[in-house]
């Protein structure tokens, strides 16, 4: 379907779309055999001003949106969502400082960010801080001139390979998430150290590991916003950064959808080609339709951010709850469409159905989407009986 790009927004696209087939598409199954972080294909993504798309011009970036984000995440999540989970993850860990960051933060950090030179990761959660953010036990204290970081935080994307840590951390425990607050952590700071480095069952070319804070002194220059602004400014990263985790489910839904056609026009049973049976048709039509909402939904919801709207926690969950189920359900089809050939790593789909499982968990597990839709339901219908 025609979504009326600009000819800038159908270049990224067209873009996207070539780093994935030329860059991605070839070392994919060797990245997530050996679970390798891909730097070379970041490189490329920074080089190729992709990097940039959502900073403002006057920081060295494209001075575009979310709805130009989006398009080249959905583009590299056709071709391998742990590709584009080590990209998107970029713009996650960026965005405290475009929300909170003071001028001399976003001049020292964003142009190197934008170029690709400096890799970003998004420090949030802890193993007693999952769904619930706002138990996060990992402290901040002013001393001096400097803040005191110590605690551990668990399972961070690009954890290691950053070079730029977006830190959550409490500065007053008495004030529950209330005291809370955003740090900008440097990569090499004494008494900032990297941990277990998890081997998980998809996404195996994005990195996942642990940030161990033991006395880590940073410059109290570089708390984001003002103490206990940490937690609003998690919630607005999220609010910003759910719809490209919707495109992941877009892109890897489409990348198994041409997967499964190829393969069913190709397959012969019974004297024919399986994709000439109607129940294989019917199969194919759901996971296109589905697929087509979802993309329609992301973009919708993008535009309406890029408007400039301030409320957009519930259609940002709504976009990250419904394309991302529709990312597993058309996946694990298309790996039914292609029988026991859809099952072996012959073939991309079980990569893409493996890939496909942590977007309904990570940025707020699926059922916490429903939570902040729930909530903001409640709300509008309690301002609306005033
Ligand atoms: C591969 C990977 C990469 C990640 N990258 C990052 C990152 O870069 N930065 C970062 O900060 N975090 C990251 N995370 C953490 C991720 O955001 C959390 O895993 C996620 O928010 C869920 O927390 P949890 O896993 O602790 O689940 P839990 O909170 O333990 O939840 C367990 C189950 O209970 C349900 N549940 C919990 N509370 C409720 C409730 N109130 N209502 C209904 N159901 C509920 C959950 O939906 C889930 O089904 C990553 C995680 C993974 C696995």
């Amino acid at each position: 379907m025609d979504y009326f790009f600009t000819e800038e927004q159908q270049m990224i696209k067209d873009l996207a779309a070539q780093i994935a087939s030329e860059k991605v598409v070839p070392v994919r199954a060797e990245l997530d055999e050996k679970s390798e972080f891909p730097r070379e294909i970041m490189n490329v993504l920074g080089q190729s001003d992709l990097m940039g798309l959502y900073i403002p011009e006057e920081y060295g970036g494209a001075g575009m949106g979310s709805l130009e984000l989006v398009i080249a995440i959905e583009e590299l999540s056709k071709a391998c969502v742990g590709v584009s989970t080590s990209f998107a993850a970029n713009a996650l860990g960026t965005y405290p400082i475009l929300i909170g960051g003071t001028e001399d933060q976003k001049k020292e950090y964003l142009p190197d960010i934008a170029s690709g030179k400096k890799l970003v990761a998004f420090g949030l959660t802890e193993a007693n801080a999952g769904s619930d953010a706002g138990g996060v036990q990992t402290t901040a204290k002013l001393d001096g001139d400097e803040y005191v970081l110590n605690g551990t935080k668990q399972w961070i994307t690009n954890g290691g390979e950053a070079d730029v840590y977006t830190i959550i951390a409490i500065t007053d425990k008495e004030k529950g998430a209330r005291g809370a607050s955003a740090f900008i952590v440097e990569k090499g700071t004494p008494g900032f150290t990297f941990g277990k480095k998890e081997d998980k069952m998809g996404i195996r070319a994005s990195v996942t590991c642990e940030l161990v804070f033991d006395n880590c002194r940073i410059p109290k220059e570089n708390i984001i916003g003002k103490e206990g602004m940490g937690f609003i400014v998690a919630m607005k990263t999220l609010d910003k950064s759910r719809p490209g985790v919707g495109a992941q489910g877009v892109g890897v839904a489409q990348g198994a959808i041409d997967e499964a056609i190829k393969f069913a026009r190709e397959r012969i049973q019974f004297g024919k080609p399986v994709i000439s049976f109607q129940a294989v048709q019917h199969m194919l039509a759901d996971m296109a339709t589905a697929t087509e909402a979802a993309r329609a939904l992301i973009y919708a919801v993008c535009r309406f951010i890029d408007s400039g709207a301030k409320d957009v926690s519930k259609v940002s969950a709504m976009s990250k709850l419904f394309a991302t189920d529709v990312g597993m359900r058309v996946t694990t089809d298309a790996l039914q469409v292609m029988g026991g050939s859809g099952y072996m790593k012959e073939y991309p789909v079980e990569k893409m159905m493996r890939d496909a499982k942590i977007l309904q968990i990570y940025e707020g597990t699926n059922q916490i989407q429903r939570n902040v839709i729930g909530q903001a339901l409640i709300k509008e219908a309690a301002k609306g009986s005033k």
